[in-house]
């Protein structure tokens, strides 16, 4: 059997079907922008895999430090025990969160960052004996990951609809747009002034899953400042919006009012292996430091703070630091833009919009704007074939490359979005 059999025999793959089970494709080696296949294939990877990778593939700096580090100390239990690359990344990460971070609780990922952000939101209410503070507000077409908890925050849609009757409840405000702003702000109070509420929980100003949909750090200013008159804890999931990717280190900080809690994941070790940051105020910590130990925070994972993992972080971040990177951020936003510029007016887009390094395009089409929209089964194939690795997000196309990108590589791209729009037959019949 081929290696491609021998796949479909035995591997269950994420966010896939099983029907008309196509051939997944097989990667042998990758190196900076490129994925490259046994046969010799060369894929342009313009979504840094699933939004995680900051510094191209297999970078030789993260590579080195993978290899340092598992040569001198793979793992320790981490309750009891401490070690170099946790406190170092802690310390890195502290260095440039909002000042208001004072602690820095590892987990395994984005799901898992967010689920001990919820926790630690509910026991602090908990702990202070405020029962009553149970309820948690989020936006409809959030995403904020696959697990329990982090799904009943996140957008009641196809992705969570068997799962439904045990997803917690949660109060869902409308996803932000221009025009309801005013109305939301309104709902948003209504729904915190009872005190009931426990958390607010947000994509800080990209919505990410829902189709890189933006919303203005005004509104989300606003927001926070009445969260923090009614003492609603404020959880900001920067697990895709983080380093770098709006054009700052976190979109957090466009915003004047900071919010109590972060969620950090997917270029935190620059793409290279999974690891979770949780950070939060010394406001939240000190409802825990109580020699009741029922008001022990009791979480934990077998693998937190994996030493290796901490080494890809420290040295992905100090690629980040750079002054090349940070211009080469600065590069890709002005590169972004001016595309934007160049498609905004063609008659098959309904909207585009750019944040930072984020590029968004929706097309117009018969159908809604959704991730089940079937146009996503002609683009995703139309950029493959030309050696790109696009997934689109129902109808709505995302370039959002490693930092490393050259600006031949990206017109690359941009040719090819191009090229998509002359060829296709999307437009409303
Ligand atoms: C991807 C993502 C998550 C989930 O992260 P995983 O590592 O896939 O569990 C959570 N929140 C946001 C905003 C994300 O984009």
């Amino acid at each position: 059997m081929n290696w491609i059999d021998r796949d479909k025999e035995s591997i269950w793959h994420p966010f896939t079907q099983l029907v008309n089970g196509f051939d997944h494709i097989m990667i042998e080696k990758a190196e900076g922008l490129y994925l490259y296949t046994p046969e010799g294939r060369k894929i342009m990877d313009a979504i840094s895999s699933w939004w995680v990778n900051l510094h191209g593939h297999s970078h030789p700096k993260i590579a080195e430090a993978v290899f340092q580090q598992a040569s001198k100390l793979e793992h320790v239990i981490f309750a009891g025990f401490t070690h170099e690359p946790a406190i170092i990344l802690a310390e890195k990460l502290l260095s440039i969160l909002p000042e208001n971070q004072s602690k820095i609780f590892y987990s395994d990922n984005g799901s898992t960052a967010n689920e001990v952000a919820l926790k630690m939101a509910f026991q602090f209410w908990y702990n202070k004996g405020e029962k009553s503070r149970t309820k948690v507000i989020a936006f409809e077409g959030a995403y904020h990951g696959d697990t329990f908890g982090a799904m009943s925050v996140g957008d009641r849609g196809p992705f969570s609809a068997p799962f439904s009757p045990f997803l917690f409840d949660v109060e869902f405000l409308p996803t932000p747009t221009q025009e309801n702003e005013a109305e939301l702000i309104i709902q948003f109070e209504q729904l915190i002034k009872d005190k009931e509420v426990a958390a607010f929980i947000f994509e800080p100003l990209v919505l990410g899953s829902a189709g890189m949909k933006m919303y203005a750090p005004e509104l989300l200013d606003k927001l926070l400042q009445l969260a923090k008159e009614n003492e609603v804890i404020c959880i900001a999931d920067e697990v895709f919006t983080g380093f770098g990717r709006t054009g700052k280190n976190f979109a957090s900080d466009y915003l004047t009012t900071q919010p109590d809690i972060f969620c950090l994941s997917k270029g935190l070790t620059g793409g290279t292996m999974a690891l979770g940051v949780t950070s939060c105020t010394a406001r939240i910590m000190e409802a825990y430091k109580s020699t009741d130990i029922m008001k022990t925070f009791f979480h934990g994972h077998s693998f937190t703070a994996n030493p290796i993992a901490c080494a890809a972080s420290i040295a992905s971040f100090d690629l980040l630091m750079k002054e090349e990177t940070q211009m080469q951020i600065r590069n890709i936003s002005d590169w972004q833009k001016a595309f934007q510029e160049r498609i905004n007016n063609h008659p098959k887009v309904l909207n585009s919009r750019v944040m930072g390094t984020i590029f968004a395009l929706e097309l117009k089409t018969d159908e809604d704007t959704s991730y089940v929209n079937e146009v996503r089964h002609q683009l995703y194939p139309f950029f493959l074939e030309r050696d790109i690795l696009l997934r689109p997000l129902g109808n709505v196309i995302y370039i959002l490359p490693p930092y490393i990108i050259k600006k031949e590589e990206i017109e690359r791209i941009y040719q090819a979005v191009e090229e998509m729009l002359i060829q296709l037959n999307i437009g409303r019949h």
